[in-house]
């Protein structure tokens, strides 16, 4: 029973497809282990538990199994993920389990539709687990701004799992769940996988629908898989994606061969494949363990046939500046819609008060402060004066993006990078320094700037403190599939060295009850 909580997706799957073990039981190891290593939903086990999630719902999870071990009996097609567990970001909205974005604000809203990404799990006869913790509205680099406590790290509780979606990826790291989505809109996938040594894909923009994913910032953000395995994250990927008359970004075009690409990877070498390293994403201000992992992963690449070779994106500089004036204008204007007359709480609605009145009070008592801080930024970055200095500039920059990133991949097939300049920081590190925050995303944000593809996957832990390392693999737009090919290539060859990490961590039981 123990192990399934260790095993990868693909090979539930092949379990339970073959009828060796029920859905229904590797669902009942997964609820157990949530029950004993995740404390209440409200995070009030402290700091012994995980606390990856806002809410499970049991009795759903347990349904959903038994409904795939039903059609799996019947011995009719199911997809291939049919009848394994899976955790949601709660900035997805589900009809049947509350979507709070970790926020206040939401108190009590129940969607009236799914997420199409939940649609097509559901259809695909996934088992939904319930709703992973994150940053308030995904704002933040350690889901410390989520208004019912901090996600830990699994492999160190006193750590952050990164943010925004560091429920889902601590999840995952934890053996609480095989699988979960994400949303990345400047990292929000790949920075926590790295730190929790999990794998975090953000697809090409408009390749997976936005519908029913709460906007933050329209133009940057993308649902991703997370997994223990890049295989079970293409898995993941190709039961999501493809394209959604619902949404209005969604690219009608096939989508990328991402699980093709992760069994060929897997199976075969790099020769033929160009490898950029690029210079502005290493050097000053990384820590050293983290630069000696990712070095030891480029030489990995190398030996695997890769041709590797330096490139520069000069304009990767600006990505950080552009991103906080561009994120918060967009989140600005979509955070608008929490008025207090169509979602969740409603503050000093006596009668007397004006609508205005209550708008402003339930804003004062719904959002927190980083969320404040981003509405502030965003409504000055759009205001007439400011306009063409802070909102046209950082426009202008993201172009520049684009330009160094399709220059580069003239003349190679993927870049790489360190995910992350450091490993896991610890709790209450960064909270009262938003910038040292923000730079958790150094590395991540040029890819949402641009649109195109990129993941992390685990590079081993960093010799310094003994914490996961990520391995960034960017690739263009649509070539998704690259990405997976040479990520896959690259986990194989890992997981047959002496230091490869263990699964999933030990974690004392807590004695508390949901
Ligand atoms: N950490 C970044 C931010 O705070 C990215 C968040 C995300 O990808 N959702 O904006």
């Amino acid at each position: 029973m123990s192990d399934m909580i260790s095993l990868d997706a693909a090979e539930l799957a092949r379990r339970i497809h073959a009828r060796e073990v029920s859905s229904v039981e590797v669902t009942r190891a997964h609820l157990q282990r949530i029950e004993a290593v995740d404390g209440p939903s409200d995070g009030s086990a402290g700091p012994d538990g995980v606390h990856a999630f806002l809410h499970v719902d049991a009795d759903g999870a347990l349904a959903a199994a038994e409904a795939a071990d039903r059609a799996i009996a019947e011995g009719g097609p199911v997809s291939p993920l049919a009848g394994v567990p899976v955790a949601l970001k709660d900035n997805l909205t589900t009809t049947d389990m509350p979507t709070t974005c970790a926020s206040r604000i939401l108190d009590g809203w129940r969607p009236p539709y799914d997420a199409t990404v939940v649609a097509r799990l559901r259809a695909a006869g996934l088992v939904p687990l319930g709703k992973t913790n994150l940053d308030e509205f995904a704002m933040g680099s350690s889901t410390e701004n989520s208004a019912f406590g901090p996600t830990r790290n699994p492999w160190d509780l006193t750590r952050v799992p990164g943010g925004s979606g560091g429920g889902s990826s601590a999840s995952v790291a934890a053996g609480e769940a095989p699988l979960a989505l994400g949303s990345d809109t400047g990292g929000s996938i790949r920075q926590p996988g790295a730190v929790t040594g999990t794998v975090g894909v953000k697809p090409t923009y408009g390749t997976v629908s936005r519908y029913g994913l709460v906007a933050f910032s329209s133009s940057l953000d993308q649902i991703g898989p997370c997994a223990r395995s890049v295989l079970d994250a293409a898995l993941l990927h190709e039961v999501v994606g493809g394209h959604d008359r619902c949404d209005q970004t969604s690219v009608n075009a096939p989508l990328p061969p991402v699980v093709e690409a992760a069994l060929a990877g897997a199976r075969g070498d790099l020769a033929g494949v160009r490898v950029g390293v690029v210079g502005e994403l290493s050097g000053e201000g990384y820590q050293p363990g983290v630069l000696a992992a990712f070095t030891d992963a480029v030489r990995t690449l190398g030996e695997l046939g890769a041709e590797v070779v330096e490139v520069s994106c000069p304009s990767f500089s600006y990505a950080l500046p552009a991103y906080y004036l561009i994120a918060p204008s967009e989140a600005s204007s979509n955070l608008a819609r929490f008025d207090a007359m169509r979602y969740g709480l409603r503050v000093g609605d006596d009668g007397e008060r004006s609508t205005d009145e209550v708008m402003s009070l339930t804003r004062e008592a719904g959002f927190g402060a980083e969320v404040k801080r981003r509405i502030m930024i965003g409504t000055h970055a759009l205001s007439a004066g400011s306009y063409d200095a802070l909102y046209g500039k950082a426009q202008k920059a993201r172009t520049l993006i684009v330009r160094d990133f399709t220059a580069a991949f003239e003349t190679c097939d993927v870049l790489v990078s360190p995910t992350t300049p450091t490993t896991a920081f610890a709790i209450g590190e960064r909270v009262d320094d938003p910038l040292a925050m923000y730079l958790a995303d150094l590395c991540t944000i040029p890819a949402n700037l641009a649109g195109n593809a990129a993941l992390s996957v685990p590079c081993g832990t960093s010799p310094d403190d003994g914490l996961p390392v990520g391995l960034q693999v960017m690739a263009p737009a649509l070539a998704d599939d690259r990405a997976y090919r040479v990520a896959a290539a690259y986990e194989t060859a890992r997981s047959s060295t002496p230091d490869a990490a263990p699964r999933i961590p030990e974690l004392r039981a807590l004695e508390t009850t949901r």
